[in-house]
């Protein structure tokens, strides 16, 4: 399994057309052939088999869709079959996350990559976040969501230079286009340098002349922009997906970040979660459980029947196959237990009260002996009943 982007194995971006895939696939397929590469074939027979991976799915619509909206190795785990972890699917958990996270749902953004900065040179993009909140019938069905993210964005008037159309930006003569500048010092050990940002450019190396009128030389806006994010049938908490070049935008031409969608699942009133498997309680009356009979059940989809053995317990776990959530990228549906509680009713109908006592005088329960703790209420209506 390759672990680098496929984007980055085909030498593509994420823009590439199916004929650019085609081309790059033929190239580099033809450069690593182990027939060709008689001087390293090991070498080359890893290329091959990373390139022929990433073109298998790269070249299916269906298959790079899903890729770029999971993230590489998010999509790998999942094309593994998830290894029997038993996480959701194969898609990544998010680590460390309770704690008070999730607040009020606003748009929550932070950084988490970001790394590798130098002063200079071209830095790619923060990646962003945004938490999503559904329901568990949307997980259930899979939900097309659109929301509304507050990002910064490429100056669309100066296209990011911070220079006003028509103006050029110069190279700032303090530092000579650098942006760093070395300050010697005299201390008590001698001579020190030390290299310091440029205070006349902040560290661009560029001075603008007349700076863009939008964005006050920035080359950064604040927009807000809806996005919409496809989230598969079977997701659960901890599920994330990837909209691909939707994060902060890169610095002094370096490509933008992604943004990350983070899905929650709410608690259901009815039905309680667990893996692909969900839970309800159901209440059952006394003679139901005690003669049996045959009852309905709202699954997450339909009524079903439940067949109740007579001398049934309350507590009783009864598992109704295939009825529980689709599993996440792949096939079939996890199963439904349904756990019955036998009622016992608040309040009695006279004839209803007769035959339990009736009943509990046949069981060999005199009941009435012990009856010492009735209300007063019920003294009264005995008496009136005489
Ligand atoms: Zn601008
Ligand atoms: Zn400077």
């Amino acid at each position: 399994m390759s672990n680098r982007d496929y984007y980055d194995v085909l030498g593509l971006g994420h823009d590439a057309t199916e004929e650019d895939i085609k081309k790059a696939y033929r190239k580099l397929a033809r450069k690593y052939h182990p027939d060709l590469n008689k001087d390293h074939p090991k070498e080359a027979e890893e290329k091959f088999k990373e390139v022929n991976e990433a073109y298998q799915v790269l070249s299916d619509p269906g298959k790079r869709s899903q890729y770029d909206q999971v993230g590489h190795d998010a999509y790998q785990q999942a094309a593994q079959g998830g290894g029997g972890s038993g996480g959701p699917g194969g898609f990544e958990g998010f680590g460390g996350f309770g704690g008070g996270g999730f607040g009020g749902f606003e748009d929550i953004f932070d950084m988490f990559t970001g790394g590798g900065r130098r002063s200079n040179g071209p830095a790619r993009g923060a990646d962003l976040r945004h938490d999503l909140q559904i329901t568990l019938r949307e997980a259930y069905r899979g939900v097309k969501k659109t929301f509304t993210v507050t990002k910064d964005d490429v100056c669309a008037r100066c296209h990011g230079n911070g220079a006003e159309p028509g103006t050029a930006a110069e190279t700032c003569p303090h530092c000579q286009g650098t942006g760093q500048q070395r300050v010697v010092r005299n201390g008590p050990f001698g001579q020190m340098v030390n290299v310091v940002s440029c205070p006349y450019c902040g560290g661009t190396g560029r001075i603008i002349k007349e700076k863009c009128h939008d964005c006050r030389g920035t080359g950064v806006m604040r927009v807000q922009k809806t996005l919409e994010v496809n989230i598969p049938a079977g997701a659960d908490t901890g599920v994330r997906m990837r909209i691909s070049g939707e994060g902060d935008p890169g610095q002094r031409g370096g490509p933008k970040g992604d943004l990350y969608v983070y899905i929650y699942v709410k608690d259901d009133p009815d039905f309680e979660r667990n893996g692909d498997d969900l839970y309800r309680d159901v209440e059952i009356s006394f003679p139901t459980a005690a003669l049996g009979s045959t009852i309905h059940v709202m699954t997450l989809e339909e009524e079903v029947e439940l067949r109740i053995p007579a001398g049934t317990q309350s507590g009783t776990r009864f598992r109704i196959s295939g009825k529980g959530m689709p599993k996440l990228q792949r096939n079939g549906h996890g199963d439904l237990y349904v756990i019955v509680r036998v009622s016992v009713p608040k309040k009695l109908k006279s004839e209803e009260k007769e035959a339990l006592l009736d009943y509990a005088k046949i069981s060999g329960e005199d009941i009435s002996k012990y009856r010492g703790k009735e209300s007063f209420l019920d003294k009264i209506i005995d008496k009136l009943k005489g």
